[in-house]
């Protein structure tokens, strides 16, 4: 089955010697049905010739950011406006400063600046470069605006070092593109309330408890549940993320405006995702001023007192409801301990401190009766899909067998 059949993909290949390995993914991409318009910057024609994409794609190659303003078209403005995806590979160092930057001096940056497709991103390069913070910060900035990440393999680089930088290959490439465009409905007509991120609760004015949750898997899934055709409600701790498209946002900042925020959305819910870091603790009296350092006592005792347990006590005739578990020690048993005390239809289970603030995570689908899918370390994007097909199962399956 062509899997990408009348797909319009751009393909923004930039100047590192990975160039040459676009023409096996424009190629691979043509061959799933795809319509694929490459644009070269001129660093990559210096690598690879537009004569091997066109023979390859049979399109026309874009190469100059001043051609094609006639008539009938307007050069990277209809190239961005027709995309169902744009994907850049390999893309350098450069690349990702200039998109993260939004500076728009050459094709790929015109063409993601002015397109609503999904960018998809598949960096190459030096290893050093790559670990570079300056290159680490534009890949968490473009992450955070909805970018999917096809992360660098380690391995043998050109330079003859090893190290991470080599271009992901075709196949992961071309796997990140498919599960983007397949389509899917699984979702459509229910309601998903979503939670997403930490909470933080207040000390003092100034100061608060928080954790290192940084809400992009509850986004991820807010997106995914979207685009499989559901209404979303998405309830967010502060989190340093833009707003997922279609969706309904409600920000909150403790517990207990979660907990509020949650039973007012889930009246004509089909199902809860509490994706969100929620502090079991609170400070029992926040301070109304500023705590002042004391000159007598090197100590400050704070007193805390629990929080409610949103999902436990959320209990809602046939509202489905998923939890999630970070843990740092005996995953499993801890997992499946919350499953069955919160009354959830599903847990994903994962490990606390290789996924919190990750792009990518490790995760266990533990479902009531023993069943668990141990799922490959993926991006927190691929995991929300895999999310919402399970989900659909089970609102479809709730419907075949009321309780
Ligand atoms: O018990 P634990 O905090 O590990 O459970 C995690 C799951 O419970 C997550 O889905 C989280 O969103 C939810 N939770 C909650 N209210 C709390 C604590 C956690 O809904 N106070």
């Amino acid at each position: 089955m062509n899997l990408l059949q009348g797909k319009q993909i751009v393909l923004a290949v930039t100047g590192g010697i990975a160039a040459y390995k676009a023409a096996a993914l424009a190629s691979l991409l043509v061959q799933q049905g795809a319509l694929v318009d490459v644009i070269l910057t001129e660093a990559a024609t210096k690598f690879v010739q537009p004569l091997t994409f066109a023979a390859l794609t049979h399109r026309p190659v874009h190469t100059d950011v001043f051609a094609g303003w006639d008539e009938d078209a307007s050069g990277h403005v209809t190239l961005a406006a027709n995309a169902d995806l744009v994907l850049v590979a390999p893309a350098t160092a450069a690349t990702l400063a200039r998109l993260a930057l939004g500076i728009a001096d050459d094709l790929p940056g015109l063409v993601a600046l002015s397109t609503s497709a999904p960018l998809v991103i598949a960096p190459a390069m030096e290893h050093h470069m790559w670990h570079h913070p300056a290159t680490q910060q534009h890949v968490q900035t473009l992450q955070s605006r909805g970018a999917i990440l096809v992360p660098p393999e380690p391995g043998r680089l050109a330079s003859g070092a090893r190290g991470d930088g080599r271009l992901a290959s075709p196949e992961a490439i071309i796997q990140a593109v498919i599960s983007l465009l397949e389509e899917t409905d699984v979702l459509a007509g229910r309601h998903v309330v979503v939670t997403a991120g930490g909470t933080r609760e207040p000390i003092d004015p100034v100061r608060y408890i928080g954790n290192r949750s940084s809400g992009q898997m509850g986004y991820a899934i807010a997106t995914a549940a979207e685009r499989a055709g559901a209404r979303v409600t998405l309830i967010s701790g502060p989190v340093a993320l833009a707003p997922p498209p279609g969706i309904t946002l409600v920000p909150v900042e403790t517990a207990r405006e979660m907990e509020h925020a949650v039973h007012g959305a889930i009246p004509d819910a089909d199902a809860l995702v509490m994706a969100a870091a929620v502090s079991d603790y609170r400070v029992a009296q926040a301070s109304d001023q500023k705590i002042k350092k004391a000159s007598d006592s090197t100590t400050l005792d704070l007193h805390l007192v629990q929080n409610p347990d949103i999902l436990a006590g959320v209990n809602q005739p046939g509202l489905l409801k998923i939890g999630f578990a970070a843990e740092t020690n005996d995953l499993l048993a801890n997992a499946a301990r919350k499953l069955a005390s919160k009354g959830l239809a599903m847990l994903v289970a994962n490990d606390a401190v290789a996924t919190i603030g990750a792009p990518d995570s490790r995760a266990w689908l533990l479902f009531p009766g023993g069943r668990v899918d141990a799922l490959p370390r993926m991006s927190k994007e691929q995991v929300a899909r895999r999310i919402v097909e399970e989900l659909g199962d089970l609102l479809t399956g709730s419907i075949e067998t009321p309780s």
